[in-house]
């Protein structure tokens, strides 16, 4: 029996992957399973981004290239840096990686070690407290309220630090519950950050989907005393329907983005070529495909948390951007079928899955038992029969 490093054991599967994995299996037996469980959009990569890969592809740019990426890239970077978010950067501050997942694993890796402590805001994205544990550190997890949109506020991060913090994650808009943070918010944590002198790792991979005309505002850009400390990480995934290609990027200072740079050397080498030829032609083309896309998103936001709020026994906030809604299910909680009773997140989710067909990701998988995740980046057609799903599925409970 071959016997695995300790550490396997320590990391759990991503749990979104899980579901729709079981989600794929059971369509595979011909169930007509509706999948919420999705984490990229449903549109197309745009066409004229399509046709700069097929073009990086014909002039055979597929070679290895920069491990850190092409300038061109890292260029188009620092523009759109500077016009979105008003930050400059240098082309040694930028290091592009294979999705910002892996962006943020090699941050990590590059950032902490055993006997730090990382503050997770909860509810979390999923591969945040995983990617803290495979570098030795312990993610510290700080429980945010419904009533204060899912926001961690400058005293309960206060609360939270110790001598051994070393860096907070921050993910606005957020994964799982589309809370976004205001200016005024950031500013607060801002000021809590340079007390203790603390990294920001600021995830805004969402940041062009947001709803309302709500602004965006990264923690660097609202308090300038804070960019030394922070690394921004984005990608291409989920603005421009990108998800396979996997291009993501860091900015930040420069030794960080040294060290990134060294550990991709020793593992990844550059991401694809062809990629990130694709990423210059979405960050530099046309931008009206984002508008179109966030409008659409928009239009479901708005009839899935008016549909759920319908619903008896759920009640659902109303995200300020990303593509989820993150209900409240806990009055669910205690209810009967057959012999099986709805205990948790997970039970309910089994519970729809099987007896409804429609695959929604527990809540504990994100920190917080009492929701559930749906996705709404799926069709119209398809968020209308997957709601009526739950709702008649619900109605069975006793
Ligand atoms: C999707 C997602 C990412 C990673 O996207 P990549 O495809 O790896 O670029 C990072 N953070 C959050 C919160 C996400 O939802």
């Amino acid at each position: 029996m071959m016997k695995l490093a300790s550490r396997v054991s320590l990391i759990k599967p991503s749990p979104t992957l899980v579901i729709t994995t079981k989600a794929a299996t059971l369509r595979a037996q011909g169930r007509d399973v509706i999948d919420f469980g999705v984490g990229e959009p449903d549109f197309n990569t745009p066409d004229n981004i399509k046709a700069a890969a097929i073009q990086a592809v014909e002039t055979n740019f597929t070679r290895y290239t920069a491990v850190g990426g092409i300038d061109e890239l890292k260029d188009a970077i620092i523009r759109k840096l500077e016009l979105d978010n008003q930050l400059s950067y240098k082309r040694s501050e930028i290091v592009v990686s294979c999705g910002a997942k892996h962006t943020i694993f090699n941050l990590a890796q590059a950032l902490f070690e055993e006997g730090d402590e990382v503050i997770v805001p909860a509810p979390y994205w999923v591969s945040y407290p995983d990617i803290v544990i495979l570098t030795g550190a312990r993610p510290v997890i700080v429980k945010t309220l419904e009533k204060n949109g899912f926001k961690m506020t400058a005293d309960e991060l206060e609360a939270a630090v110790t001598d051994k913090t070393k860096a907070i994650i921050v993910n606005s808009p957020s994964n799982p519950t589309g809370a976004v943070y205001s200016k005024d918010e950031l500013a607060a944590l801002a000021e809590v950050v340079l007390r203790h002198n603390l990294i920001v790792v600021s995830d805004d991979i969402y940041e062009k989907i947001l709803y309302d005309d709500f602004p965006f505002w990264n923690m660097a850009a609202v308090n300038p005393a804070v960019k030394n400390l922070t690394v921004v990480v984005n990608g291409v995934s989920k603005a421009y329907a990108m998800t396979g290609w996997r291009i993501g990027y860091a900015a930040g200072p420069e030794p960080l983005i040294a060290a990134i740079g060294k550990i991709q050397s020793q593992s990844t080498s550059n991401p694809t070529s062809i990629s990130q030829k694709a990423a210059v032609e979405a960050l530099m083309g046309d931008q009206t495909i984002i508008a179109r896309m966030v409008a659409e998103f928009q239009n479901r936001r708005d009839y899935i948390v008016s549909t759920l709020n319908a619903i008896d026994g759920i009640s659902c906030p109303r995200p300020q951007g990303a593509f989820y809604v993150f209900p409240n299910v806990s009055s669910l909680y205690g209810l009967s079928y057959g012999d099986k009773k709805i205990q948790n997140s997970a039970t309910l989710a089994e519970y729809l899955l099987e007896e409804s067909e429609v695959a929604v990701v527990p809540g504990v998988a994100f920190g917080d038992d009492n929701y559930i995740r749906i996705s709404y980046a799926t069709s119209m057609d398809l968020i209308t029969e997957g709601l009526n799903r739950i709702g008649e599925a619900l109605k069975r409970l006793t």
